[in-house]
């Protein structure tokens, strides 16, 4: 029997196509009561090492997905209510006050995130209310792997091939339409979104450089989804490109609205297969799904090994007793002060635009750890704050990785740096993108000017410890 109201409490699935707790919620209640709240633990405090925990472009990022949802919302007849709070008290109040019997939400699985949706749980048993948990996050649902989650294989291909050809992925869930809302009646303020300095932030300047003007919501992620495969076919070649690091479309951009849940995995996965019996199959379709395939990856992983990720020791539970908390380093490396043009590029691009590609996380990292011996948890913590898509478990399944602390144990995962600069810049165009005081040096001596002689500097008119800093390292150990 349906119940009178229900609440659907949105978190990271700000969406409405393909939302299980809100179809569940469709199914349940006559009336559904939806809630989004702007936690002030995620958006007002800090990580362990100081950074703000959602920085000023995820920030701003989640309010227009906020945004976009309650203008979907409100277009099928009903409303999003937005509270800035503490999660568990604000949805305790209003199923109090609607006398729900039911919350629907799409469960986390990271620590704090459970936190909250079991404080709330607690609370709401207390008046004999409950919680009701449905999924949301991934490709594949747990309960169809040929393996329990604490049985994920720690090896990526491993996963990868006892899923990717036996296991299905269910179709998308239909999106809601008028008829399945009824407005609500209850007497409440819908609120207000907070806007960027509500949050405690600084306006962003938009950078002209940046890969992608990078706007939130469901209706942009499904304009990005079209774009991405049927305006322009750059799927097609999504292999070769990939790699790229100008621009907006060497890789398709999806993170950040994935990451927010305003696009379903499970919808790009459709569209994919659609688009390769309609027009092209070929080595690159294939391709994205296999790099979704990394996110459910580290989604298990996280949930097989808890807490662990964030640990110095990783899953792995060993660390190099090298690395250490050193913040003058750390800070440098922010910066993009370290001398190396290839690092500094990365690190100006995701200071000024809470984004780099790929390619650019993984040389970052590397050099963090492994040529500055500098705790990984302290990037984790810094990407944390910083990134525009940032995503629990890839962003800390990935340091893992790159630590070598993960629970991938087999080689070691090195990036030489110069070698990595040579091959994906070869003309130096991005570092000279981010770095302008390096324009003038040829190709061939762009990534390594500590080798230029006082003569060709003052030709190029950059002089190494006036215009760009000398570098931290000794370079040589990558020729
Ligand atoms: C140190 C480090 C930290 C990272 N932190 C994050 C993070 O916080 N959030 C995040 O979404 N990705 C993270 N990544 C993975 C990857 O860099 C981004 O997903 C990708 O650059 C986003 O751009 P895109 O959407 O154009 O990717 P595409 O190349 O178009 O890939 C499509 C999608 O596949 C998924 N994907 C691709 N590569 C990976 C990967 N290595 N791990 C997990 N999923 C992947 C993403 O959802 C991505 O949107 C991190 C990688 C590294 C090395």
């Amino acid at each position: 029997m349906k119940r009178k109201s229900v609440i659907v409490w949105f978190r990271q699935d700000l969406r409405l196509h393909d939302n299980e707790a809100l179809y569940d919620a469709l199914k349940a209640g006559e009336q559904i009561i939806p809630v989004y709240v702007f936690d002030k633990r995620v958006f007002l405090e800090k990580t362990k090492f100081g950074f703000p925990k959602t920085g000023k472009f995820r920030a701003q990022f989640i309010i227009e997905s906020v945004q976009d949802l309650r203008n979907n919302l409100r277009a099928l007849g009903s409303e999003l209510i937005v509270r800035v709070g503490k999660t568990e008290d604000i949805i305790f109040e209003i199923a109090q006050k609607a006398k729900t019997s039911w919350v629907f939400c799409n469960r986390e699985r990271t620590e704090e995130e459970v936190e909250v949706q079991d404080a709330l749980e607690q609370k709401l048993w207390s008046i004999g209310q409950e919680v009701r948990f449905s999924r949301g996050k991934m490709l594949y649902y747990t309960s169809d792997l040929p393996f329990p989650v604490t049985h994920t294989p720690d090896i990526f291909t491993q996963f990868r091939k006892e899923v990717e050809r036996f296991i299905p992925v269910r179709e998308v869930l239909p999106t809601p339409t008028k008829e399945d809302f009824q407005p609500i009646t209850l007497a409440i303020d819908s609120g207000e979104i907070p806007s960027l300095s509500d949050l405690g932030q600084e306006p962003i300047l938009p950078d002209a450089r940046r890969a992608l003007d990078f706007k939130g919501g469901e209706t942009e992620a499904l304009k990005r989804l079209h774009y991405y495969l049927w305006e322009t076919d750059f799927i097609q070649e999504y292999k070769q490109t990939r790699n790229g690091l100008i621009g907006g479309d060497y890789s398709s951009k999806f993170s950040a609205w994935l990451a927010q849940g305003c696009l379903s995995p499970k919808l790009i996965y459709q569209e994919l297969k659609k688009y390769e019996a309609e027009k092209v199959k070929n080595d690159s379709t294939y391709w994205l799904f296999f790099e979704l395939l990394w996110r459910d990856f580290f989604r298990l992983i996280g949930k097989k090994y808890g807490n662990k990720i964030f640990q110095k020791g990783g899953t792995k539970l060993e660390y190099d007793a090298d690395l250490k908390e050193n913040k003058q380093l750390l800070q440098i490396w922010i910066e993009g002060r370290t001398g190396v043009p290839f690092i500094d590029a990365n690190m100006k691009e995701l200071a000024l635009t809470g984004f780099m590609s790929n390619r650019g996380r993984q040389n970052v990292a590397s050099f963090l750890v492994k040529d500055l011996f500098v705790n990984w948890q302290m990037g984790a913590s810094y990407f944390e704050s910083i990134l525009i898509d940032y995503d629990v478990c890839s962003n800390w399944g990935n340091w893992n990785y790159i630590a070598g602390v993960g629970s991938d144990p087999r080689e070691n995962r090195y990036f030489n740096i110069l070698a990595q600069a040579k091959r994906y810049d070869p003309k130096g165009e991005y570092v000279k993108l981010w770095l302008p005081e390096l324009k003038n040096i040829p190709a061939d001596k762009i990534h390594y000017p500590e080798k230029l002689s006082t003569k060709e500097q003052a030709t190029y008119h950059m002089h190494l410890g006036e215009h760009y800093p000398k570098s931290m390292i000794k370079m040589e150990k990558w020729v």
